[in-house]
């Protein structure tokens, strides 16, 4: 079994961005606007201010509390998207629900919107266009690539449907030419199809859903969970029985966590040097 070591690529390619940012004349800059206060979106905005300082992309936090008028953040947006100087703009979610999410992201615009959410970006990578890819699943595409895990006519079973990682992995694998199956919590029996799978990347958020007994020997596993259990990180893979099992696995921390901040920084040099 090898590991899927996702801290070793994010930073070399974090290293690569430093490299490249040095030789830009205006620095590339990422905008995360925030609404209300949620503890873990304080962690996640953080890291990124954090990897965006290392490399040189300029940070700008707009933090607003939770009775700002839908409008103002709007208008906001709307004054990004004209800032010739801002090239990447992100709306930290979940957001409180009384906001229109939809009407909210899909103000960014297209060719800013780097965590690739807009219903434009979206429609595009389902239709196998060329677009701005939600950070985690590029993360998991160019880990897959680095070690050579082969695509074409694969069966891959994808555990998780949302927007920001399920879904959008879908189309990535599907324009891959693998064969995708895609499972969530009304799947009724999960191994059923996990046992097949040649791939299996699991993004639910439930510690150790996947187990040894799931899979099939030599499979690639990708764990996107993150899980604080007994005050410890874990993913959604039991990791000592399906190590046992996997040919390449990705651990938790380390694995797909680093990838996503790293292809985040991708997709902020992807927008400054469309610009040019
Ligand atoms: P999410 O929006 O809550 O979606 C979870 C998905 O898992 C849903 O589609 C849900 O099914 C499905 N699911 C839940 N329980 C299941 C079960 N017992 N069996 C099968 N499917 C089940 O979560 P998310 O944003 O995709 O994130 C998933 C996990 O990845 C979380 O732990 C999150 O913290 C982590 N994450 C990590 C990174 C990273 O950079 N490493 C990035 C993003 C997310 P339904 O649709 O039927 O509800």
């Amino acid at each position: 079994m090898e590991l899927l070591n996702g801290k070793e690529l994010a930073q070399e390619i974090r290293v690569d961005i430093k490299t490249e940012i040095k030789g830009c004349m205006i620095r590339p800059s990422l905008a995360v606007i925030q609404i209300g206060d949620d503890d873990a979106s304080n962690v996640y905005i953080k890291n990124k201010e954090k990897a965006c300082q290392e490399v040189g992309i300029y940070f700008r936090h707009f933090k607003y509390d939770d009775d700002t008028p839908e409008l103002s953040i709007i208008n906001k947006i709307k004054e990004l998207n004209n800032d010739e100087y801002v090239n990447g703009i992100i709306v930290q979610l979940p957001i409180p629900e009384k906001y229109n999410e939809k009407r909210i992201l899909n103000t960014i615009i297209n060719s800013k919107d780097v965590d690739g959410l807009t219903d434009i970006n979206t429609g595009r990578l389902v239709n196998g266009k060329k677009t701005l890819v939600p950070c985690t699943p590029l993360g998991i595409m160019t880990l897959l690539k680095k070690y050579e895990v082969e695509l074409e006519g694969k069966n891959v079973v994808i555990i998780g449907r949302s927007k920001l990682v399920g879904r959008p992995l879908l189309s990535l694998m599907l324009n891959e030419n693998a064969t995708v199956t895609i499972c969530h919590s009304k799947t009724a029996d999960l191994a059923e199809y996990t046992k097949n799978a040649d791939i299996i990347v699991v993004a639910a958020g439930v510690p150790k859903l996947l187990t040894g007994d799931m899979v099939k020997k030599g499979c690639v596993v990708v764990d996107v969970g993150i899980n604080r259990v007994d005050d410890k990180l874990c993913g959604d893979v039991d990791f000592d029985s399906v190590s046992k099992k996997a040919s390449y696995i990705s651990p938790v921390p380390g694995g797909v966590g680093p990838m996503t901040i790293a292809s985040l920084l991708s997709n902020v040099m992807t927008c400054y040097n469309n610009k040019k």
